[in-house]
């Protein structure tokens, strides 16, 4: 029998829950299907397990540092298994989180596999034999639900390069990342992304020799030049290998080793190492959902929707990391959010990419918003760059964290605060700053007469602006 909603969400990820709560605040009658895990990707395989795991990692590495602080601590070690047990514990509490939120805001669970049938209709079948959580308590079955609404909210999974197979044993994915029987003794790490590269940082503060493999000139690619080029630095420093502008080629298993054919800038090399981490992307979940007989425009992998998550089927919307980059879970969270106000006819703007904050918590954490210097001279901007290293910042010394750097650009003809590109420690709860003075399009002018509390590393924010125009004090 056929149940109606206003709408219906397919997917419980960041971008599918909160979609579905912000609608049954807007009064809507609302359900959310999810065959696998309340929470998807980031909660129970992403944003949350790997900052358990790094906040791990950097305690160990505080451990190990104890004298710096005046501090003892001998026989440092650690238990993988129960790092990763603590990892899971906080994603289960999270997972459990979601399914009280939706029980609180009247969102029905749909527990399978969701198909578009027609227009308004889903069909939720038993989901295949993916990991996956039980059912929550209460949660409705297999069978046809209709409604005036349909948003795909249905996420992303692993890319898979030829050649790079995931095997699950030897070539991991993010999935077998998370889970560690052991810390392997050396790992390849293939994609310089904000995935790999925090596992890079993971496994080398666990003691693993790491081996980072990038095709394109710079790692972090979607990052300021200057800010990738510090972090490859540090990792450097740290005995992380970096190898940029190379390929892998071929990859030979052996029973409990992997042999890497490396095409490097300077020749063909090999690398044996115990595991291999592929991280050469994601690409959207679009397939199985009945996306061809409706008729539904896709691009690359993923549904082309209109910045307010509408698709070319009236009806049918799609959010997250299925509408395309860039796939972090506050733009999935925001564009749901958007996608249902406009349902309601509230006054919403398109979803401004441009203002979406991206964060890398490796060790330097790197954070930033907005342009590049490359990218804000390509737009053809005059720019003014400032800068402010954490050297010059109390708050920093005193925490024994004095590299880093604070990079701001600035439009010169108007003042205007074009982009931030950020390292540092704890940089990614700095950002923050720089994105609501984006959102509220404020100038220098205004960032210079904002009074910063002392002792803070968001002194170095006031001070980066100051140094673009010529003001900076404690440089
Ligand atoms: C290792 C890792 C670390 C990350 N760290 C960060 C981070 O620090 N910060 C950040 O912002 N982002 C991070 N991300 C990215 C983030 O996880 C994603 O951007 C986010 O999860 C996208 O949310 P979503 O709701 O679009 O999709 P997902 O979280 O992928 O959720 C989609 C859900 O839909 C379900 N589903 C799919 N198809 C169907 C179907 N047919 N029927 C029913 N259910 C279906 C899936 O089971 C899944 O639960 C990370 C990702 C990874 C892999």
């Amino acid at each position: 029998m056929a149940s109606a909603y206003d709408i219906i969400v397919i997917g419980s990820g960041p971008g599918g829950y909160v979609t579905a709560i912000r609608a049954a605040q807007l009064g809507f009658k609302t359900a959310v299907i999810e065959r696998s895990y309340l929470g998807g990707i980031c909660l129970n395989w992403g944003c949350i397990p790997t900052k358990a795991l790094l906040r791990s990692a950097e305690i160990y590495h505080y451990f190990q540092h104890a004298k710096d602080y005046g501090l003892s601590a001998d026989n440092v070690g650690f238990d993988a298994k129960a790092i990763v047990e603590r990892s899971r514990g906080v994603s289960r509490q999270l997972n459990t989180g979601v399914g009280f939120l939706l029980k609180k805001n009247k969102v029905d669970v749909i527990w399978g596999e969701a198909t578009l049938d027609a227009p308004g209709s889903v069909t939720v079948s038993a989901a295949p034999d993916a990991p996956r959580n039980d059912a929550p308590k209460g949660a409705l079955g297999s069978g046809t639900y209709k409604a005036q609404h349909i948003i795909i909210a249905t996420g992303a999974r692993p890319r898979v390069l030829p050649g790079l197979e995931p095997d699950r044993k030897l070539v991991w994915t993010y999935f077998e990342a998370m889970v560690p029987p052991a810390i392997p003794k050396s790992l390849l790490v293939v994609g310089s992304g904000a995935i790999g590269i925090e596992f890079a940082s993971f496994y080398r503060t666990m003691g693993a020799e790491v081996t980072v493999v990038e095709v394109l000139p710079q790692i972090l690619p979607v990052e300021d030049a200057e800010i990738a080029e510090l972090a490859r630095k540090r990792f450097e420093k740290q005995g992380i290998r970096v190898l940029t502008g190379t390929k892998v080629t071929k990859l030979d298993k052996g029973a409990d080793s992997v042999t890497a054919t490396l095409e490097t800038p300077k020749g063909n090399e090999t690398v044996t190492v115990e595991r291999v981490i592929s991280a050469v992307g994601v690409v959207g979940n679009i397939e199985n959902l009945g996306l061809e007989k409706l008729g539904v425009k896709t691009d690359r992998g993923i549904i082309v929707t209109d910045g307010l998550g509408r698709t070319n089927v009236p009806g049918l919307y799609a959010i997250g990391d299925v509408a395309g980059p860039p796939m972090l879970a506050h733009k999935a969270e925001h564009e749901g959010t958007l996608t249902v106000e406009a349902i309601k006819g509230l006054p919403v703007h398109a979803l401004d990419k441009a203002k979406i904050p991206g964060c890398t918590y490796c060790n330097p954490q790197i954070a930033s918003v907005g342009l590049t210097e490359a990218k804000a001279k390509e737009a053809g901007y005059d720019i003014r760059v400032g800068r402010f290293p954490f050297i010059g910042n109390g708050k920093a010394i005193a925490l024994g964290e004095p590299e880093g750097l604070v990079k701001t650009i600035f439009d010169r003809k108007t003042g205007r605060l074009l982009g931030a590109h950020l390292i540092g420690a704890e940089v990614t709860e700095l950002i923050q700053g720089f994105v609501i003075a984006l959102n509220l399009e404020t100038t220098e002018e205004e960032l210079m007469h904002t009074v910063f509390p002392h002792p803070t590393l968001s002194e170095t924010i006031h001070e980066s602006v100051l140094d673009a125009y010529g003001r900076a004090i404690h440089i």
